[in-house]
């Protein structure tokens, strides 16, 4: 799409980082201009108006950039997950296996309630690990997760395959 190649012009690309042969997505060219930034907000808040979204939730750390804005503009509040002992009250976790080893995730017990229509947002989509663990933690509070948005899919990884349940929009697809 128009906007798709619009966006790509801000993401930087990094090769062999974090390890060697991965190309690493670099967003913070696209934060950091003001024209992009909206426009990327616009977009994946417009692929979800049809919805009727109770709560947006976003995924340490980049999730947060994404979602708050994001929950603003479908006139929702936000929800954070986070990194182990992080957050300061009661929470529920969930373990997921990422290409090396084994990542914990955690979110405040009270921050979805049953029946909460919910959109999952994050900046990027690899290979859909992360998107699937809290998708898993938010449908045990008894949430539906109507939507899953990026800005990025890496579509070389095939995260769709691990997210054919949902709803999954992005902005920019790198093939
Ligand atoms: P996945 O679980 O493999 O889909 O990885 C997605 C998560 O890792 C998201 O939270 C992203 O922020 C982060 N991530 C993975 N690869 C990249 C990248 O190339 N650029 C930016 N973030 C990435």
């Amino acid at each position: 799409s128009d906007l798709g190649a619009y966006l790509r012009r801000y993401i930087r690309d990094i090769p062999d980082y974090p390890t060697k042969g991965v190309v690493f997505r670099d967003l913070t060219p696209l934060f950091k201009d003001a024209t992009a930034f909206r426009s990327a907000i616009d977009g994946l808040s417009g692929r979800f108006r049809d919805l009727k979204i109770d709560a947006v939730v976003g995924v340490e750390a980049r999730g947060f950039i994404v979602g708050a804005p994001v929950a603003l503009a479908l006139g929702t509040g936000f929800v954070p997950i986070r990194k182990p002992g992080k957050l300061p009250w009661r929470k529920r976790s969930t373990s997921y296996k990422l290409e090396y080893g084994v990542e914990s995730m955690e979110i405040h017990e009270d921050a979805i309630s049953s029946g909460q229509k919910v959109l999952l947002v994050d900046d990027l989509l690899a290979t859909g690990g992360t998107a699937r663990a809290a998708a898993k933690l938010i449908e045990e509070m008894g949430g539906t997760v109507l939507g899953m948005g990026f800005i990025v899919e890496l579509v070389y990884l095939k995260g769709r395959d691990m997210l054919r349940d949902y709803r999954v929009e992005s902005l920019v697809r790198i093939e």
